[in-house]
């Protein structure tokens, strides 16, 4: 008999959704963290700090007023490195109660420490008091995540120099930042710091960036973040990082220079695999660190050890490695369960948001699929108005052929959560018919639906069956 029926290592969004899923199937569940506190980088370095520090500058900056006050409008002046910890802290702390509080409450067993495999069954962990103890198990989750990318040309000294891990630890609010990497992560903190009045630099050495998203939505994007005050340096690559005392010097290859008190570095990850013991139970990664897995049950290549989350590359996201997580559990505990949804949404938390769900329109093109495009713009809407919104806009891409609607695109306020009716419309085979058939909340930012819905209605084809019958007449 195996000490436990599931060992999960690592409690970020994976491990965790694993861990609550075999409790709540009444199993016997252990959960190791090397770090003392529960929770992964999700909690910790990544998505829930990041987003805390995006509505406390928000906040504290007065950027949602701005455009009725003027741009010098502040709720508070002199916004400091304390003023944005302090409300990190606070939601950190009931991040982490709340977690703890949920494995207490399904009977999940945790342990900190260092964890490697020793066999196919069998893991030891090294914990913080220099003890090891070796735990064996019947089935594993490896949901170990991932681990910031440093290359040997970046001189990372925690002050000055600093990857997204070490990012919010920062001990004053440059006055200037340069930002290495234009993925999400180096786009939401430029974004960030810009509405902070941080003359930001973002650096990425391909000459387009956030390629996933629809080309109309970026173009859009960037013409606003410019706006804002972004200085956006694309196809430049950096050749040399220089800490010159009071400021960080970085060298492109075109031969231009950024000078900055501040550099956040944030060109990748890898999977957090090193040392895990792999070749103990005959596993492999790939350059990147990662695990490959069986996309619907989440088995490795040796069956009775599952991965999930971060560590098994894209999407690379909170949302998608919970879901993951607790699919994978179901399965190794030999439960039933749903199948995933082909659709789930995408959201950058950058100023302002962006969220996608299904196709863009270069997509649709590829795929060679005739389509009508449906446009509304925030300012059309009387919510948005109200809140003073300038920028803003939705974008469907409908079928032709089936009136299915296929991809939603939305770049403004309340992008990350305006999303979920394009996901469950997409998920449930909608039609763009939907938004013309119903009434939604008036008024609302959601009623860009109903308008982006109308203007692809309105140009394409009337089914026969709409038509009203010849020499038939109304009340
Ligand atoms: C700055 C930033 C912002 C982000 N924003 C978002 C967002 O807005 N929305 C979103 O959906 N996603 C976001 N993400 C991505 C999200 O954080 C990750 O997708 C998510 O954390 C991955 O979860 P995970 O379960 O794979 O593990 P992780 O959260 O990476 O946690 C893995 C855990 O495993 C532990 N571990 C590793 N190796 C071992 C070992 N050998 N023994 C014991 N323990 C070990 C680690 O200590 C860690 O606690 C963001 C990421 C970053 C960095």
């Amino acid at each position: 008999m195996a000490d436990y029926d599931l060992i999960i290592i690592g409690s970020g969004p994976a491990g965790r959704a694993a861990a609550i899923q075999s409790g709540k199937l009444r199993r016997k569940v252990l959960v190791v963290d090397r770090k003392d506190r529960m929770g992964g980088v999700s909690v910790h370095t990544g998505t829930i700090p990041s987003k805390t520090l995006r509505e406390t500058v928000l906040n504290l900056s007065g950027w949602r007023e701005r455009s009725f006050y003027g741009r010098s409008y502040r709720v508070k002046e002199d916004i400091g490195a304390d003023d944005l910890k302090a409300r990190l802290h606070m939601t950190l702390e009931h991040e982490v109660d709340v977690l703890e509080h949920q494995f207490n409450r399904n009977h999940v067993d945790t342990l900190h420490g260092f964890a490697r495999f020793t066999g196919p069954n069998e893991i030891e962990v090294a914990t913080e008091a220099d003890e090891t103890r070796r735990i064996t198990g019947d089935k594993f989750l490896i949901a170990t995540g991932t681990r910031t990318y440093r290359p040997d040309y970046v001189p990372f000294n925690g002050r000055t120099v600093l990857d997204s891990d070490e990012f919010l630890d920062m001990a004053e609010i440059p006055r200037s930042l340069a930002v290495v990497g234009a993925g999400v992560i180096g786009v939401e903190y430029a974004t960030m710091f810009s509405a902070l009045d941080v003359r930001v630099t973002l650096i990425e050495p391909r000459d387009t960036f956030l390629d996933f998203i629809d080309t109309a939505l970026m173009s859009d994007f960037t013409h606003q973040i410019k706006e804002n005050g972004v200085d956006l340096r694309l196809g430049s690559k950096v050749e040399k990082i220089e800490d010159n005392g009071g400021h960080v010097e970085i060298s492109l290859d075109n031969g231009r220079h950024v000078r900055a008190e501040m550099m956040l570095f944030a060109a990748g990850r890898m999977g957090a695999t090193e040392k895990l013991g792999l070749e103990a139970v005959g596993l492999e990664t790939d350059h990147r660190g990662r695990l490959t897995v069986d996309r619907k049950s989440y088995q490795t290549g040796v069956p009775h050890i599952y991965a999930a989350g971060d560590v098994i590359g894209h999407p690379s996201l909170a949302s998608t490695s919970l879901q993951q997580g607790r699919v994978a559990a179901c399965h190794a505990l030999d439960t039933p369960t749903l199948p995933e949804s082909p659709w789930f949404p995408y959201g950058i938390y950058s100023v302002p948001e962006i969220s996608t769900c299904g196709m863009s329109e270069e997509e649709m093109q590829e795929r060679g699929i005739p389509y009508e495009v449906g446009v509304a713009r925030f300012r059309e809407t009387s919510r948005g108005h109200i809140m003073g919104l300038e920028h803003g806009m939705l974008k469907m891409l409908v079928s032709l052929k089936t009136r299915r609607v296929l991809g939603v695109q939305i770049v403004g306020e309340g992008a990350t959560e305006l999303i979920h009716i394009a996901q469950a419309v997409l998920n449930l085979k909608g039609t763009v018919d939907y938004f013309v058939q119903n009434t939604f909340n008036y008024p609302t930012l959601a009623e860009a639906y109903r308008i982006a819905g109308l203007d692809a209605f309105n140009r394409m084809p009337i089914p026969e069956e709409y038509k009203v019958p010849k020499g038939k007449k109304g009340l």
